[in-house]
């Protein structure tokens, strides 16, 4: 790691026939950015290549989604064999075999009975379509009167309309002033209080799921179609859920004819050390959304997984009539597929959708020894997922979380911040050294920001 970063070459020279002004960046302050672009160029296993030439390990997937690291040449090589023999097949009363090839793959490491899979592009899609089917599942079964949809305090289910109103992060929602109405939210679980610090699971909160009865009380089970969340949280910063917390939801769920959905964006494809959160925690949802790590990261794809009784639900009509009118024009987009099978090729050729569990203290370990450092207020773990928590500067709030982002990056660490925390979520094929070299950085980094 050291030597990594003395060999680093003048920070930010950005070649300067790359012109900013056109790209309009999302989720990102362009204005600032553009003084300093941050560049990648190019990336291999666990390491991004900076346009400056340096390594810079990366601690986050990507976004979430580079499960099985960068560079897979399988799966490159199933791409361009795909594009060159099949390049788009419309899905709408039409199809391809790969789409159900890959349907059953996915279906062979569900959690028990999601066994039905819907194809989208995004998780923004994959959270939209689920909400939607959750509406229709109900109509088609005669309880139209169940339009409420429940989120939560300081979720994230992506950008859709529908994301937006289920998600519980301020800033994603304010700007927009109107979203979809009928939309209520359970509170977060982040006790700073009480489960500071907790290497386990958090001991305290699981009443909080309760919240959800006390909605039930205010507007009547029939009225509520469905609830998701995030089984971890992880673009608020990694908030695992009390002990008990999300087997409490499911018994709500189930004793009032709620559909549970977990958004498993994040989650899914072995990021805890389990194919599936649902896996990890022992709770089945009857919806199950993911992206991301369904193609590695290479190529848009999404998929919501749906239980049999859901399904099932929705086959009712004339046989000759469409059951669900929803999809879109890349739904199963054949090279999507391709790069999918690859990827779950990948997985379990090289057991990546359970190495997390053996790496897991150790992730732990690390990340709790930077404990005692100036202004850590909480460090978070959960599977292969981490977080260091820091207190605003003078409440600026992620003042010193965006000054952790540039100081990590300058010294060859690539990391995701949200408010003034940091997150993490290697690539699973990270090695004990590899995360030694983030959490040095890292600490590091705590030190210099002070
Ligand atoms: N849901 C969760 C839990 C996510 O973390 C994300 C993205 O980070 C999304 C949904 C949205 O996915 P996408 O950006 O692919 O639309």
């Amino acid at each position: 790691a050291r030597q990594q970063r003395s060999a680093a070459v003048t920070l930010h020279q950005i070649p300067n026939t790359i012109k900013t002004d056109s790209y309009w960046m999302p989720f990102t302050a362009n204005r600032q950015f553009k003084k300093a672009p941050r560049l990648f160029s190019s990336a291999e296993g666990m390491y991004y290549t900076s346009v400056d030439g340096r390594q810079v390990i990366d601690g986050s997937a990507g976004l979430w989604c580079v499960n099985a690291g960068h560079g897979r040449k399988q799966i490159a090589a199933a791409v361009e064999r795909q594009l060159m023999t099949l390049d788009f097949a419309p899905s709408f009363q039409m199809g391809h075999p790969l789409a159900f090839d890959f349907a059953e793959r996915l279906a062979e490491i569900a959690p028990d009975g999601l066994d039905r899979v819907f194809f989208t592009n995004s998780g923004s899609e994959s959270v939209d379509t689920a909400l939607k089917i959750a509406l229709a599942y109900h109509r088609a079964n005669g309880q139209a009167s169940r339009t409420r949809l429940i989120g939560r305090e300081r979720g994230y289910h992506g950008v859709g309309f529908g994301g937006t109103s289920v998600g519980g992060m301020v800033a994603n929602r304010r700007a927009f002033t109107t979203l979809l109405p009928g939309v209520d939210h359970i509170r977060h679980t982040h006790d700073l209080a009480r489960n500071a610090f907790a290497k386990d699971l958090p001991e305290h909160g699981a009443e909080l799921a309760d919240d959800l009865e006390r909605l039930v009380a205010l507007h009547g089970a029939e009225t509520i179609a469905a609830v998701i969340v995030e089984p971890v949280p992880g673009s608020t910063a990694v908030l695992p859920p009390p002990k008990g917390y999300l087997q409490r939801l499911r018994e709500i769920c189930d004793k009032h004819g709620i559909l549970l959905i977990f958004d498993e964006v994040i989650t899914g494809f072995g990021r805890l050390g389990t194919p599936f959160a649902a896996n990890f925690f022992g709770v089945t949802p009857d919806l199950m959304t993911t992206a991301k790590g369904i193609t590695n990261g290479t190529v848009p794809c999404g998929a919501v997984f749906a239980s049999r009784k859901v399904h099932d639900g929705m086959m009712t009509g004339p046989e000759n009539q469409i059951e669900l009118f929803h999809g879109y024009t890349y739904s199963a987009h054949p090279v999507a597929c391709a790069a999918g099978i690859a990827t779950l090729d990948i997985y379990k050729d090289e057991g990546l959708l359970t190495r997390g569990a053996s790496l897991a203290e150790y992730w732990r370990d690390a990340l709790h020894s930077l404990k005692g450092l100036p202004n850590v207020v909480d460090i978070r773990n959960c599977g292969l997922m981490g977080a260091v928590e820091l207190a605003p500067r003078n409440g600026a709030v992620g003042a010193r979380g965006y000054d952790m982002l540039v100081e990590c990056f300058n010294n060859g660490l690539y990391l995701r911040t949200g408010g003034d925390s940091v997150a993490m979520s290697p690539p699973l094929i990270v090695e004990k050294s590899h995360i030694d070299q983030m959490v040095s950085i890292l600490g590091d980094a705590i030190k210099k920001v002070a």
